[in-house]
């Protein structure tokens, strides 16, 4: 560096090897790091405190609503043990409700309700669909109710021609809610087919054997030859000539007990010395329905 006094004043003249325009980009460098840095870090600090807020604001949140039922408003609320996720489970002493605070919201994929339709076609209790596919408790019930209300409680049958129809009835127990309280399940087969063509829920009178036969299609209310046992409330219903009462050693209503015993075999609600029994009638009635469709299609397609 060379310094000069000249009349206009002192003159400084940097020597070659620093050059001023290094300097100038250099800081110029250092500082927008430096402003980067500081503006990052308050963005990073603005964050964390709006996340910390809206904990703070969730946590008081939950907190409130441990307290106080949403159904009725009242507090009075006891723990009442935990879900298979480990969360507090509630119950309201004034309407009885249950829940968890803030639950996990899961939805269940196409995949796995597919397989529920499918599995409710076998032998297995609705706790164990819920253990097999881990979907909750309350979900399926729901899910299942839903679906069972929802299934058609009647048959359709394509084209048939009037000649030669021959269709075999009977009638097999069931209970509902309890079992003192039994139900019976009315069935009518067509015998070349096997498909169930007509079923009936209800008690053991004639009354139900009517429903039955009125819900057979049109076509074999006509002209159907029909097969039963010796059950009194057949005679009255299906016209004479069309009807003929047989014991079971005639093997003429092998089909419709064969068919008997696939029930109580694949519908979990009829199985003998169960306990998955129907708690209400219409489930029980949606059941048998939904398995009849569910019967007739794998018919179809062998
Ligand atoms: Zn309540």
């Amino acid at each position: 560096m060379d310094i000069t006094l000249t009349p206009s004043g002192l003159r400084i003249i940097l020597s070659n090897t620093i050059n001023p325009q290094i300097i100038t980009k250099k800081l110029v460098f250092l500082m927008t790091t430096i402003l980067a840095f500081l503006l990052s870090s308050c963005v990073l600090l603005l964050s964390k405190l709006a996340r910390e807020s809206v904990e703070l604001s969730q946590r008081k949140c939950e907190e409130l609503l441990e307290r106080v039922c949403s159904t009725c408003g009242s507090e009075h609320l006891i723990k009442n043990g935990s879900t298979h996720h480990s969360k507090q489970k509630h119950q309201c002493k004034s309407c009885g409700r249950q829940f968890v605070v803030n639950p996990t919201k899961t939805t269940v994929s196409k995949e796995i309700k597919q397989l529920i339709d499918r599995l409710l076609l076998e032998r297995i209790s609705l706790r164990g669909i819920a253990r097999v596919t881990q979907v909750s408790w309350s979900w399926l019930q729901e899910y299942v109710n839903q679906k069972l209300a929802h299934t058609p409680r009647q048959i359709k049958v394509s084209e048939k021609s009037p000649g030669g129809l021959t269709i075999e009835c009977d009638e097999m127990w069931s209970f509902v809610d309890s079992k003192k309280n039994e139900v019976y399940i009315w069935l009518a087969i067509d015998r070349d087919s096997r498909k169930i063509i007509g079923c009936f829920v209800g008690d053991r009178t004639r009354k139900s054997a009517r429903k039955l036969w009125a819900s057979l299609p049109e076509i074999y209310q006509r002209c159907a030859f029909a097969y039963t046992d010796f059950w009194q409330a057949y005679k009255t219903v299906i016209p004479h000539e069309r009807h003929r009462a047989v014991g079971k050693e005639t093997g003429l209503t092998n089909h419709i007990e064969r068919l008997n015993n696939t029930f109580r075999q694949r519908v979990s609600r009829l199985v003998r010395a169960s306990l998955s029994f129907s708690k209400k009638l219409n489930n029980h009635i949606g059941a048998i329905w939904y398995f009849i469709h569910g019967y007739n299609a794998e018919l179809a397609k062998t």
